[in-house]
């Protein structure tokens, strides 16, 4: 008999619930599931492939140790016996610092990395911990820490009650949404439409979310923050600032005045190619609407002033009254949060050891790992442990990094896949698939744009331990207690810290271990009291209803209130005035770009997502392509300061003319791979052309879009 489980869908941010049928073990059908209280049955092309993930023969089932070069399938105790010799060698030798932990995106949308991770990383005692969020969005936790006071304490778009919707460098329609926790984000903005709103959407490309927005601006790449500071200059020029009941609570108005001077429409029009007149109006639409919210993201956190984007984003929200309010940008209450530390956020605790980047969040940024792996010297990275991350393919200089890699004394991987980055480990310890493992979306229930709370258990056996027994055993190796330390006693000790932060007694969680104890303890501690019994009670998720003002409540920082000019943001302001008068020159400049059936670059194994539209190509436009004697259908070779690669050619009008636009997560033709779908369809790295060296100044993240390239015929 089929039976049927409906889970949290957890490959992006949207959190879709979905209806699994399975029959004799086997995934026979995956659909919307209608009765979810969040996506009320919207699914996307990655949501249908779980069941062809889970059955992906390359998916690995044993874990791998490298014997003379070759990996071969050994015992769980084999493999940890060997991790214990080798690590602990490094660290006996070279001290903490010389091991280095990455931490991928999928480990945040897995319930035991997110909550086990961290525990081990902590355990290190290494300053070397790097991320995805340095490849793409430490800039908002950057901002919200100093104006808000915490870097999770980040403003959400009240999407389905807004009535102007200003959206820089998103595409949320392919993306599914990003540090915006919505699915079905084309039916919620056409219902923006729908009640008279309007959409305006300001990218170098015009997109599908673009396509289906009143207005569209092919800002420059890289220029967001010029063209955000020129509104916030309209707003003081035309007497349009009205903090309303905001006012009270913020502090730096005035010097947002000065700081703003600068940059008037006149200015900044010719570096943005926005037309003044055009800038003008949207800051007046802006101050005029009912209910209004400005939102960026990738492309506004992946350039060279990433941390000024979104800093200016909440800046304009502010004063426009719009933070905080319904339909502008929102503080979500979430069910079950991680205690937070109570201390004012700071950054640059520690430096890194090569080029003096300072940590941010607890992070080094990943532009400087290959730094800090080839130079040598007291401090060297000589080990490396990944939690699944391929930052061979979505790290900067991507060609110096897969070559730093194979220079590690040592290195461990927890991943599904024998990937272009895994294939640099010593050991791989695979984990369980999304439908063989319990899920409850930590994350990005902090960032959604309605409070919702949904557990997900297992909807499948496993014969591979849970990620968080996996990394527990590495907590005892790093801890000295070897190989095969008591599991159960780590796992009490976890579960222990966490209740004591929370507030909570562990044993209110009954006889329940690993994350369903720890998310039971958070939910018990959380805003709505719930418990794990309660979410397991309603399978299709429980609606804790809209957005609701929290302030002065949720604003954490040390006058206790909303501040909108810290130095610790406005000090890069002279860097971006240095920008005024820096007109286009005639060089083509890369940008990323998102595609539906990709999610980043762990999901080109499943055939169906690499079927059709999905192709890796460089799309430019047509004067462009005329100009340098390229034809749709040719292939090109592109260039950079960091490297070429040679991919197909798509010659599309979407396009602001100087822009070309590659997607990425892609470059699957290495060796040592064992992904024979993604070979099959290999694209090309786009990470090979974007360089370690330029980057966000406060923050460190990598600058991967406005790129100066170089294109040819190949
Ligand atoms: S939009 Fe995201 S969460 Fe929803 S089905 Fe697709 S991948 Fe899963």
């Amino acid at each position: 008999m089929p039976n049927t489980a409906h889970v949290t869908c957890p490959l992006c941010e949207a959190t879709c619930g979905l209806s699994v049928t399975i029959e004799d073990s086997v995934v026979t059908d995956v659909r919307g599931d209608h009765d979810d209280v969040f996506s009320r049955g919207f699914i996307c092309p990655k949501g249908v492939s779980l069941g062809a993930l889970h059955a992906d023969p390359d998916r690995l089932r044993a874990p791998l140790v490298k014997r003379d070069g070759e990996f071969v399938e050994v015992s769980w105790d084999e493999a940890f016996a060997e991790i214990d010799t080798r690590l602990r060698a490094v660290v006996a030798e070279h001290g903490n610092d010389a091991v280095a932990m990455y931490a991928g995106n999928p480990s945040i949308h897995n319930v035991s990395s997110a909550l086990y991770g961290p525990v081990l990383y902590r355990a290190m005692n290494t300053k070397n911990f790097y991320s995805a969020s340095t490849v793409d969005q430490m800039p908002k936790h950057y901002t919200s820490g100093y104006m808000f006071g915490a870097p999770l304490t980040i403003p959400i778009p009240d999407v389905d009650r807004t009535q102007y919707f200003l959206m820089l460098g998103a595409n949320p329609l392919v993306s599914n949404g990003s540090l915006m926790t919505a699915p079905d984000m084309r039916g919620r903005l056409k219902a923006l439409r729908a009640r008279g709103g309007r959409l305006v959407v300001v990218d170098p490309k015009r997109t599908r979310t673009a396509e289906l927005a009143d207005e569209h601006h092919a800002i420059r790449p890289g220029t967001d923050a010029l063209l955000l500071f020129a509104l916030v200059n309209v707003l003081f020029e035309r007497k349009l600032v009205d903090l309303g009941a905001l006012a009270e609570h913020t502090n730096g108005v005035a010097e947002m005045r000065s700081l703003a001077e600068p940059f008037t429409p006149e200015a900044v029009a010719p570096v943005t190619g926005i037309e003044a007149a055009d800038i003008r109006r949207l800051a007046a639409e802006l101050a005029a609407a009912e209910r209004a919210v400005v939102y960026g993201r990738v492309g506004t956190t992946t350039q060279e002033f990433g941390t000024l984007t979104s800093w200016l984003v909440d800046v304009l929200n502010v004063l426009t009254g719009n933070l905080d309010r319904p339909g502008g940008a929102m503080f979500p209450k979430p069910a079950a949060s991680a205690p937070a530390s109570g201390k004012p956020f700071r950054h640059g605790r520690w430096r890194s050891r090569v080029r003096g980047l300072p940590e941010v969040f607890g992070e080094l940024p990943i532009a400087t790992l290959a730094d800090e792996i080839q130079t040598p010297g007291e401090g060297q990275v000589r080990a490396l442990v990944t939690v699944a991350g391929n930052p061979c393919l979505s790290g900067p200089n991507a060609g110096r990094l897969d070559a730093a890699l194979g220079e590690l004394d040592f290195m461990v991987s927890l991943d599904v896949y024998l990937n272009e980055t895994t294939r640099h480990a010593d050991v791989i310890l695979p984990g369980p698939t999304p439908l063989e493992r319990p899920h409850y979306d930590l994350a990005f229930y902090q960032l959604a744009v309605r409070n919702v709370a949904h557990w997900t258990a297992a909807a499948l056996p496993s014969e591979l331990p849970q990620e968080w027994r996996t990394l527990l055993r590495l907590l005892g190796i790093v801890t000295g207690q070897g190989p095969d330390a008591d599991i159960a006693a780590l796992d009490e000790f976890v579960a222990g810290e966490i209740a004591r932060r929370a507030g909570v007694e562990v044993a209110d969680a009954g006889d329940r271990t690993g994350p369903e104890r720890l998310v039971d303890l958070m939910l018990r501690a959380g805003s709505y009291s719930l418990t794990l019994a309660d979410l397991e009670a309603a399978p299709h998720g429980i609606d804790l209803g809209p957005l609701t003002s929290r302030l002065p409540d949720a604003v954490t920082t040390a006058s206790g209130k909303i501040e909108l000019a810290p130095t610790a943001i406005t000090d890069d302001v002279p860097r971006l005035a240095a920008r005024l008068g820096d007109v286009p020159n005639g060089q083509l400049v890369l940008i990323g770009r998102r595609q539906l059936s990709s999610n980043n670059s762990w999901m080109h194994n499943v055939e169906s997502l690499v079927r059709g539209s999905n192709r890796c190509t460089v799309q430019v436009h047509p004067a462009d392509a005329a100009g340098i004697g390229l034809v749709d259908g040719g292939r090109a070779t592109v260039s950079s300061a960091a490297g070429t690669v040679e991919l197909p050619v798509e010659v599309t009008e979407v396009l602001r003319q100087g822009v070309v636009s590659i997607p990425h997560g892609w470059g699957h033709d290495v060796d040592g791979v064992r992904t024979s779908v993604a070979a099959a369809h290999a694209g090309a790295n786009s990470n090979v052309l974007t360089e370690d060296g330029p980057l966000d100044a406060p923050t460190g993240t990598a600058v991967l879009n406005g790129i100066p390239v170089h294109l040819m015929p190949a």
